[in-house]
């Protein structure tokens, strides 16, 4: 199952499209306008986006263009131009597959699976970071403990993710501050330490008898599983 946006204009198309897809076990949304399918695709961060190049407002190659600038979701463009310039051009501007019309519902789902398992984070492997006793599940956000649900804020999730993908590196406040925070230069280390000691009480530990997160004076901090600190 994955989350589709389907830009395409034409209802004749569109309509079982949809239909056909969803019978196949996708959620799908879609928009009949470039314009409205560039705020879907920001907005609602479909898994993937199948785009029609022959849309009323805009040609479908600029909008590929515009969403390349600003998201990496994967895209499979649907052409009438089974033309092989065109095709060329359209994998050069940043789609990950075509298709020509008229195509079928399954060779579209087919080439949505193919795309999504090369995708990063899509299909396989399972993305979710386990460190010791932590589980941590970039998709549904959730994090375990021991079994147990862990509930978090949006940025402590975002700041435990970081450091469970580093198990055992130092990472310093100032690329916390910049990855997490996205606040590139200086900003307060404050902001940091406050969402570590917030972190840390929900992991049901403290700075004084650390289980998981480590603070190395004057560097940063540590993930680490209890076990490999013995
Ligand atoms: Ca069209």
């Amino acid at each position: 199952m994955a989350r589709l946006l389907l830009i395409e204009d034409d209802l004749t198309i569109r309509t079982p499209l949809i239909r056909a897809l969803r019978e196949r076990g996708h959620a799908v949304a879609a928009a009949s306008t470039a314009m409205a399918g560039l705020r879907d695709a920001l907005e609602d961060r479909p898994d993937l986006v199948v785009l029609d190049l022959g849309l009323p407002d805009l040609d479908g190659r600029e909008l590929l263009r515009m969403l390349r600038a600003v998201s990496a979701v994967p895209v499979i463009v649907a052409t009438a131009r089974d033309d092989e310039t065109e095709i060329v051009r359209v994998l050069d501007a940043g789609a990950d597959d075509y298709v020509v019309k008229p195509f079928t519902a399954a060779q579209l789902d087919a080439r949505a699976r193919a795309v999504l398992r090369r995708a990063p984070g899509g299909g396989t492997p399972d993305p979710t970071l386990v460190v010791g006793g932590l589980r941590v599940d970039p998709r549904s956000r959730q994090v375990t403990l021991d079994g147990a649900q862990v509930e978090l804020t949006p940025r402590e999730f975002d700041l435990l993710h970081h450091l469970a993908a580093r198990p055992g590196q130092v990472v310093t406040k100032r690329e916390l501050l910049s990855e997490v925070w996205q606040i590139p230069y200086g900003g307060a280390d404050k902001t940091v330490d406050v969402h570590l000691s917030w972190l840390r009480r929900k992991l049901g530990e403290s700075a004084q008898e650390p289980r998981y997160l480590h603070t190395v004076r004057g560097v940063g901090v540590r993930l680490e599983s209890p076990r490999a600190t013995g």
